[in-house]
């Protein structure tokens, strides 16, 4: 069983280890209630599926340290909660958990476009949020402190609008849905045009994605995430200006590609995990 955690929503899925979805179910997220009361939710949308399982993989939005215990959730309201040991508790079966992030990059990297790639590449995953990870090897770049990926909280416009981790003017302030979001309601309130909303959007992600590529080099770079589902409005405008950010004399750039796993991704990345019988990560 993998159960992703958002902001919203909690999707629940039953995958075999060959990534076959066998049912999923899904709930809204009840923010700001107990442990307690957020488990009995998960049980209720787990029971939904009307499978029996073996174990439970979880992915948890937030920093997340390698004792499972969840540092800081913002979109959860999450301060060191111990949720791994109180999953374990609760569930009395081998359970596994990650950042929600990470779980979308192993599913792509086991059965999307990272498959086989030795070279670095790059994986951003643009909802509500944005997270950008890194892997090499096959691997996910997890970090010293183990919360690697949170570029969406690095200074993009100081003094801009205020992120939900409390700083100003983070990336995920601009490129992210809810900035899209946002923006789509300042402007109504001008009658202004929803092409200037993608425009800045496309310009500034490109922006961040160049800094990123020129410093590792990756073969390619991974879009997902529910912002790629409207790549039509800012996809080309996007390519054009990180093509234009990106300075490789005589290299071939890194090619732009959009995930075809789309919300399956982090239930692939789970039963990947399982199988392999990680700990959690
Ligand atoms: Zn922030």
């Amino acid at each position: 069983m993998v159960v992703d955690i958002g902001g919203t929503n909690i999707r629940a899925a039953v995958v075999t280890p060959e990534g076959n979805i066998l049912a999923r179910s899904q709930s809204n997220t009840p923010v700001g209630a107990s442990i307690e009361q957020f488990f009995g939710v998960i049980a209720e949308t787990v029971q939904q599926t009307g499978y029996f399982f073996d174990g439970i993989v979880f992915g948890v939005p937030g920093i997340i340290d390698a004792n499972g215990v969840v540092r800081r959730s913002a979109n959860l309201s999450w301060t060191n909660i111990s949720f791994l040991d109180e999953a374990r508790a609760h569930w009395r079966c081998p359970v596994i958990m990650t950042n929600d992030v990470r779980l979308h990059t192993i599913g792509e990297s086991r059965f999307g476009y990272g498959r086989g790639e030795d070279n670095p590449w790059i994986h951003a995953v643009i909802g509500t949020g944005i997270a950008v990870n890194l892997v090499v090897n096959g691997q996910i770049v997890k970090g010293a402190h183990n919360a690697a990926g949170e570029l969406g909280h690095a200074p993009l416009e100081p003094g801009g609008q205020l992120c939900g981790c409390g700083k100003r003017g983070c990336v995920e302030t601009v490129c992210s849905g809810s900035a899209i979001q946002r923006m789509k309601v300042a402007l109504a309130a001008v009658d202004g045009s929803m092409g200037d909303v993608w425009g800045n959007f496309a310009d500034k992600l490109a922006q961040v994605m160049s800094v990123v590529s020129m410093w590792v080099d990756p073969s390619f770079l991974v879009l997902s995430g529910g912002v790629v589902g409207d790549y039509l409005h800012w996809g080309r405008r996007f390519e054009n200006a990180y093509k234009q950010y990106v300075m490789r004399p005589g290299l071939p750039e890194p090619s732009i590609k959009i995930s075809k796993l789309g919300q399956d991704a982090p239930f692939l990345g789970g039963v990947s995990l399982f199988c392999n019988g990680a700990e959690n990560t």
